[in-house]
């Protein structure tokens, strides 16, 4: 039997194994896949039985890499090990938001926030598409209560000030678990404190920077695996607030449903309307839905191929009908 919280994932021509406790993926043949989802909890003389020798061989050398790498055993009492629940819930109105930030924005940060912390919210994306100083960066976070979000991102697009006067700054905003720095000559990595600070050269001009798909991206874990099978994997429970103040999906969505200085958070995001795309799930997305990392990969429904509310991310190079990377 496999483990309960490893799954097998079936795609066009290949498939994986999510192993949701260790944050991990291994690639195993489709015919595999397709084996543990039918026969599981077989014993090992039913495929004596029902297989060619040569196929029992390669069945049992196939169970045995499984039980080598820790995704399954062999019991004789399969009925005490249940199957993982497929429940997901979350009793906050919006779990994560975003607000892009230029330089002519005039966002009234106290309203927006206190707002945000009434929805629930728990981890919030602050994007600064401008230059920013620590002074500029303290004034807005010192408005966010200390018990309010779980986690705080930056991404600054212009700081000029040195890397380390962001460590005494951290030890204030202990909500503050990542700081990415663009658009610099250099790729460096520091730790300070509980702040991760991601020095990179990627360019990060504005918010179509956003929605690239790739292996690091790949959320491996019960929680989003679970959620991911009926909910859009980026923009379930999601806010997004863009330059001018537009509440939306996400900033880089098109539709808006007023602006953020003006109207009430909580009411917007109850509306049917708003909520549409948090359903948006994998298998019902082109190509994706053929994918074997489509619990796993998250999702981007601003940018897709023909612009299609269930077209293919557009920023992913993956062919799942090839098994192959661009
Ligand atoms: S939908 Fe796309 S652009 Fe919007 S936040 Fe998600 S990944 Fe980024
Ligand atoms: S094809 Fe879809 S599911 Fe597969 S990696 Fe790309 S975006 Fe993710």
């Amino acid at each position: 039997m496999l483990f309960a919280n490893c799954i097998p994932v079936i795609g066009a021509i290949n498939a994986i194994i999510c192993d949701l406790q260790n944050s991990a993926y291994y690639p195993i043949p489709k015919d595999l896949a397709e084996l543990l989802k039918k026969d599981s909890g077989k014993n090992v003389k039913w495929f004596q039985i029902n297989y060619s020798k040569e196929d029992y061989q390669v069945i049992i050398e196939n169970f045995d890499f499984l039980t080598e790498h820790g995704l399954g055993f062999y019991t004789k009492d399969k009925d005490s090990f249940p199957r993982l629940s497929n429940f997901w819930g979350d009793p906050s109105l919006i779990n994560n938001a975003i607000i892009d930030t230029g330089k002519k924005s005039s966002h009234d940060y106290k309203k927006i926030l206190n707002e945000l912390v009434a929805t629930g919210c728990r981890h919030l994306q602050l994007r600064f598409f401008k230059a920013i100083d620590l002074k500029e960066l303290s004034s807005i976070l010192k408005l966010i209560p200390k018990t309010s979000f779980r986690s705080i991102e930056l991404v600054l697009s212009d700081f000029k000030e040195s890397i380390s006067s962001i460590e005494s700054f951290v030890s204030n905003y202990p909500q503050v678990i990542l700081i990415i720095v663009a658009n610099r000559n250099a790729k460096e990595q520091y730790n300070f404190q509980e702040t991760r600070v991601l020095i990179t050269d990627e360019k990060i001009i504005d918010h179509t920077s956003c929605g690239k798909v790739s292996k690091e991206y790949f959320s491996i874990n019960t929680s989003s695996f679970i959620e991911n099978k009926r909910f859009n994997s980026c923009l379930n429970k999601k806010v997004g607030i863009d330059l001018n103040g537009k509440v939306k999906n996400c900033p880089s969505c098109e539709k808006c449903f007023g602006n953020a200085n003006e109207i009430d958070l909580s009411e917007t995001v109850m509306k049917q309307e708003f909520q549409k795309l948090w359903s948006v799930n994998k298998d019902q997305v082109a190509v994706c839905k053929d994918c074997e990392f489509r619990y796993i990969c998250p999702d981007c429904r601003a940018f897709t191929e023909e612009n299609h509310l269930y077209g293919k991310p557009l920023k992913c190079g993956y062919d799942p009908y090839k098994g192959s990377w661009d």
